[in-house]
């Protein structure tokens, strides 16, 4: 196989920071001149069940929030370790957040992996991977603050037809139980001018949806002295011809202010759709997770949003058993919840996280009562969810089609992907529909919602002969060709065109 590019696969444990990190992590291999495993069948086919994908080089992007990360990451460099005995070339590299935390440690316990990298210091990737080769020993460098801002560092996204946009990293809160100041470091806002630059490059190359990505966007502008930055940025993301759904994840209620709800209502291509962490209806929990809004002001800006923007659905993440919460702090929770009526929640059970200050606290809530809660929390917002997507029968809903949100669309005969508001829906394709009218990821598709589950609503009107109207996108196109190159990357290590590894094929008589 040494006529074969050298291949890489990415496996992405972590929160959407992570995710971001893995495609300029992608972009950065590329550029390297490594190759995806998935567009090497001959490559991909050695796969075996540690997760290596077949893939000359392993990288693994960690992160120390979810519990037991450590215990995990060695479980799966244990499994690696076998599959690089049989494998002469193959290198593994551990980055992200628990490599940050650990540094050295990795190889301490791990001598087979091959390269560390840090949260500040992506773009080492590749010549740490050359400097392990040539030395034949690991190479690990951990930086202790930002070099290069990651955006400015080759992409290779994982949608064509959406993208995300880092417009800061790091973090000024000092939340209790988040590990993300610590290791991600304090928050660095990039200029507008850079991140609008960044988002027309992506709506150049096809893509009509993006989200912007930070900590705490709501607080985006004060390194650069404009408070009111953020809601500046949505409008101006307004003004980007060709992009037609603008999202952003996370604010925080501490910072959330009027002409942030003022430009979402305002700006027609700023989604209706909002999350919000609340982590605890309990003023005095709030307090100890040195979250510096109460419940009152949580529930007075989802009050203002549903008032300026009526159909908005509000997602947010909550924290049971938080050290110290009592069944009145839980049901202050439960109050809010029941207020807010959020579309969907991420709910979390708390566990201590090394090197947090509430892992230091007293009064641990034993885990039963932890998972107790916990279950009635799901039960009230399953409910409520479901009440609140059965209320959407009959509505109209544009659903932007995506490549990997409906696992059983192929046995269903359905489409999948998100309405303006987020929410995920189903779609039926109507029976008689010819393959050059199906809708291809990026595309839009109009339907009338028949059904709705707690986490999902159904489209099924074209069954019914009803509305299915499907509106072709450049961000279809460019999935299209997308997948076009793939085909012939695929038929090149196949050996049935000539290699033309990043050399655009020439055609006789093209
Ligand atoms: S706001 Fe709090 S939870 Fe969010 S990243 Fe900052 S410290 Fe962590």
């Amino acid at each position: 196989m040494s006529e074969l590019p050298r291949t890489y696969a990415i496996r992405t444990l972590g929160c959407q920071m992570n995710v971001h990190d893995s495609e300029r992590l992608a972009g950065l291999m590329q550029e390297a001149g490594y190759v995806p495993v998935a567009d090497v069948p001959a490559k991909a086919e050695r796969a075996t069940e540690a997760g290596d994908q077949g893939a000359d080089v392993v990288i693994l992007n960690t992160c120390s929030v979810r519990e037991n990360a450590s215990n995990r990451l060695f479980g799966n460099l244990g499994q690696l370790a076998s599959v690089k005995r049989e494998r002469p070339g193959m290198q593994i590299a551990v980055g992200g957040c628990l490599a940050q935390q650990m540094r050295g440690g990795i190889v301490e316990r791990a001598p087979w992996v091959d390269a560390v990298l840090g949260t500040h210091n992506l773009d080492v990737l590749p010549a740490l991977l050359e400097r392990a080769r040539h030395n034949n020993e690991a190479a690990v460098e951990i930086e202790e603050s930002l070099k290069v801002f990651p955006s400015t560092l080759p992409t290779k996204r994982e949608s064509a037809y959406a993208g995300w946009v880092s417009i800061s990293v790091g973090c000024n809160n000092t939340c209790t139980f988040c590990i993300v100041p610590h290791l991600r470091g304090k928050e660095r806002d990039r200029r507008p001018g850079e991140v609008l630059n960044e988002v027309q490059a992506l709506v150049s190359e096809g893509a009509i949806e993006v989200t912007l990505l930070g900590q705490n966007v709501n607080s985006y502008g004060v390194g650069f002295g404009d408070r009111q930055a953020f809601s500046k940025l949505l409008r101006a993301c307004g003004q980007i011809e060709g992009l037609e759904r603008v999202r952003f994840t996370s604010p925080h209620p501490a910072a959330f202010t009027e002409d942030v709800i003022e430009a979402m209502a305002e700006t027609p291509n700023v989604m209706p759709s909002l999350h919000m962490p609340l982590q605890s209806g309990s003023d005095r929990i709030l307090r100890a997770m040195r979250r510096s809004y109460r419940s009152k002001k949580f529930l007075g800006i989802i009050d203002r949003v549903r008032e300026l923007i009526p159909d908005a659905a509000i997602t947010t993440d909550i924290i049971v058993g938080f050290p110290g919460e009592t069944e009145e702090d839980f049901q202050a929770t439960l109050d809010v919840v029941e207020r807010s009526r959020f579309s969907d929640a991420f709910t979390f059970m708390y566990s201590p996280r090394p090197g947090t200050p509430a892992a230091d606290m007293e009064e641990q809530v034993p885990t039963d009562v932890v998972k107790e809660r916990y279950n009635r929390l799901i039960a009230l917002q399953s409910r409520i969810a479901e009440e609140e997507n059965t209320a959407r029968v009959g509505r109209e809903v544009e659903v932007l089609v995506s490549a990997s949100e409906g696992r059983k669309d192929a046995q269903t005969h359905r489409v999948s992907g998100r309405a303006a508001d987020n929410r995920l829906v189903h779609v039926a394709l109507p029976e008689e529909l010819s393959e050059a009218d199906r809708p291809r990821p990026g595309d839009m598709v109009r339907a009338t919602v028949t059904h709705g589950a707690p986490h999902h609503l159904v489209a099924d009107s074209a069954l019914a002969g009803e509305l299915f109207e499907v509106r072709q996108t450049r961000a279809g196109d460019a999935w299209a060709s997308h997948e076009a190159r793939k085909a012939e990357l695929q038929a090149e290590a196949e050996g049935k065109l000539p290699v033309s590894i990043g050399l655009p094929t020439l055609r006789v008589g093209a």
